[in-house]
């Protein structure tokens, strides 16, 4: 239910793991193994494992939710946000443009000239107009003004 959440955390840099279906001991577990903390909508989960450190999100809408986390947990992506992959949430990498300049469309190749992958599913990146989408929607709902920046 969080995942449109999840995946904005994860674009605004955080390190994310997002499961649909999982089980309450299974989740508390991983959590704890990888010192995450859980964000959920399940009431009865954060009052059967207390001292797991979890955040209840309670809206059901994404932009009152982001503004909820970002609050609580006081993030500041300025330096992490578009450092990670969408599809792997593993952090991406500069690569030299003329490496994968085939795989880029004439337009980027032309006016682009940091190039980034993500290292496992070799998904390229480049500061874009989706970037620019994206600064305009937290700016729009958060009044977050992201510094107009290259990946890394
Ligand atoms: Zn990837």
């Amino acid at each position: 239910m969080l995942g449109k959440l999840a995946r904005w955390l994860s674009l605004l840099g955080y390190d994310i793991i997002y499961s649909g279906v999982i089980d309450d001991d299974e989740l508390v577990r991983e959590a704890k193994n990888s010192q995450r903390i859980i964000l959920t909508r399940d009431t009865k989960l954060i009052e059967m494992y207390p001292e797991t450190p979890a955040l209840l999100i309670k809206s059901t809408n994404l932009w009152e939710q982001l503004r909820e986390v970002i609050r609580v947990y006081k993030l500041d992506f300025s330096e992490t946000a578009f450092s990670r992959c969408s599809n792997c949430n593993v952090e991406i990498e500069p690569v030299d443009k003329e490496e994968v300049a085939e795989h880029l469309p004439p337009l980027v190749r032309q006016t682009q000239e940091k190039i980034y992958r993500c290292p496992k599913c070799g998904k390229l990146y480049w500061e874009a107009s989706h970037v620019d989408h994206i600064r305009l929607l937290l700016k729009e709902h958060l009044n977050i003004d992201l510094k107009n920046r290259q990946h890394r």
